[in-house]
C-alpha cells in the first residue's frame, strides 16, 4: 500500500487521506519540514492515492499507475525540481517552454541518474551541480501544461520541490497558476524554508508540516536496508533526522572517511601541536573542495566524540560550550570563512573549555 513506507509522519498522513476521503482535498498545499523528513515523498504518496485505480480506500502502491508515480513516468504527474541556469527558450516567441534547454549534455546525464535514484529511493535527495533555482522555464512548460486535459484517467498532480528555489519571476508566474487553478489538479509544494516562500504563494496553500524524524527511526530504516544495527546507529547520530542525508552518508565507506579525519581531528586538539593543527588544516583545506557539508560532516562527528569522553570527561556545562563552539565553527565553514582561521580557534576554545593545559607543541 502506499504510504506504507513513510518513515512517522503518521498525523499528517491521516489528515491528508481523511481530507481526501471527504473529498475535502486542498488544490494546494505547502509540505514543509526538516531536511530528509519525506516530504516529496508523502507528495508522491498523494499522487498515486489521487490516480490509483485499484483501491477503493487507498492507493495500492503496486498497479502500473503507482508505479509509474514511483518511476517519475506518469504522464499525469509533473515533478520540478531546482536547475542550473541557461538560456531561455521561451524567450523567443511561439516556442513551447523547454525547461531542460540549453543544458549541457553533462548536466543532462546528472538529471537522468539522479532521477533514477530518486525512483528507486524516495527519499533521495535530488542533487544536480549548479543548480541554482527553479527556472522561470519550468514553470512556463506547467502552465502551458495545465489546462490541457491529461492524457490517463485520475488527477494532474504538480510536484515543485524546493518551492523557496523559485526567483522572482519563476514565483510571479507559479502564482498565476494558483490563482487561477486548473481543474482537477493538485498542487504540492515541498519546502524547509518556508518563510522563504513569498507571502503571497504561502498563503494560497494549506500548510501541512512535517516532523523530522528521531535518531532511532533513522537507524531503523538504515538497518531495514541491511546497515549493521551499531553503523546504522553511529550514522544516525550525526544527521540530526534527516534520512536522505543518512542514506547518502550510508554508501561504502562515506561515514569510515569521515569517521577517520574525525578522529585525527579530535587527537589535534588533544594534542594541541602546531604541527598537528598545520597537517589538520590542510586536510581541511584540501577536503572544502569536496564540498562544504562534508567538512560539517566531520565537525558533527568529532563533536560527539568529544562530548562522548573522546578526550576527557565532559560535564554537561562544559559540553553545551563545545557544542556551541562547533556549531559556529559549522556555520563559519558555510560562510567561507577561511578554514585555518575557523580551526585553529576551535582548537584554542575546545583546549580551554576542556581545560587541556600548555602546549606541548611549544614544549619542545
Ligand atoms: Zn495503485
Amino acid at each position: 500500500m502506499a504510504f506504507d513506507n513513510i518513515i512517522g509522519q503518521e498525523k499528517c498522513v491521516k489528515f491528508l487521506t481523511d481530507a481526501w476521503k471527504k473529498d475535502r482535498l486542498a488544490h494546494a498545499i505547502l509540505i514543509s519540514g526538516p531536511s530528509g523528513s519525506g516530504k516529496e515523498f508523502l507528495a508522491l504518496e498523494m499522487a498515486k492515492l489521487l490516480n490509483c485505480p485499484e483501491e477503493e480506500s487507498g492507493a495500492c502502491g503496486s498497479c502500473s499507475s503507482c508505479r509509474r508515480i514511483s518511476s517519475l513516468e506518469h504522464p499525469n504527474v509533473q515533478f520540478v525540481y531546482p536547475l542550473p541556469g541557461g538560456k531561455s527558450r521561451s524567450d523567443s516567441k511561439n516556442k513551447p517552454a523547454d525547461p531542460l534547454y540549453g543544458l549541457s549534455e553533462e548536466v543532462l546525464e546528472s538529471i537522468q541518474i539522479e532521477l533514477t535514484k530518486k525512483a528507486e529511493n524516495p527519499y533521495h535527495r535530488i542533487e544536480i551541480p549548479k543548480a541554482k533555482f527553479i527556472r522561470i522555464d519550468s514553470i512556463r512548460h506547467l502552465r502551458e501544461n495545465a489546462y490541457l486535459k491529461s492524457a490517463e484517467p485520475g488527477k494532474k498532480v504538480i510536484i515543485l520541490s524546493m518551492a523557496e528555489m523559485m526567483n522572482d519571476e519563476a514565483a510571479n508566474s507559479f502564482l498565476k497558476l494558483l490563482e487561477e487553478p486548473p481543474s482537477d489538479t493538485f498542487i504540492f509544494l515541498t519546502t524547509s524554508k518556508p518563510n522563504s516562500l513569498i507571502p503571497t504563494i504561502r498563503s494560497r496553500c494549506q500548510e501541512i508540516k512535517l516532523k523530522g524524524l528521531t535518531d532511532e527511526q533513522v537507524a531503523e530504516k538504515l538497518v531495514s536496508f541491511g546497515k549493521p544495527a551499531e553503523e546504522a546507529k553511529s550514522i544516525a547520530k550525526i544527521v540530526e533526522g534527516d534520512i536522505s542525508k543518512a542514506l547518502k552518508l550510508s554508501k561504502e565507506g562515506e561515514i569510515e572517511e569521515r569517521s577517520a579525519i574525525a578522529d585525527e581531528l579530535v587527537a589535534a586538539i588533544r594534542s594541541g601541536l602546531a604541527s598537528d593543527i598545520v597537517s589538520m588544516n590542510r586536510k581541511l583545506m584540501e577536503l572544502s573542495l569536496e564540498g562544504k557539508e562534508k567538512l560539517a560532516d566531520i565537525f558533527q562527528i568529532a563533536l560527539r566524540l568529544i562530548l562522548g569522553g573522546g578526550v576527557t570527561d565532559v560535564s554537561r556545562i562544559t559540553g553545551t560550550r563545545i557544542a556551541a563552539q562547533f556549531d559556529k565553527a559549522i556555520d563559519l565553514v558555510g560562510r567561507n570563512i577561511y578554514i585555518p582561521m575557523i580551526f585553529s580557534a576551535l582548537v584554542f576554545e575546545s583546549r580551554m573549555l576542556l581545560k587541556l593545559n600548555g602546549n606541548e607543541g611549544e614544549r619542545r
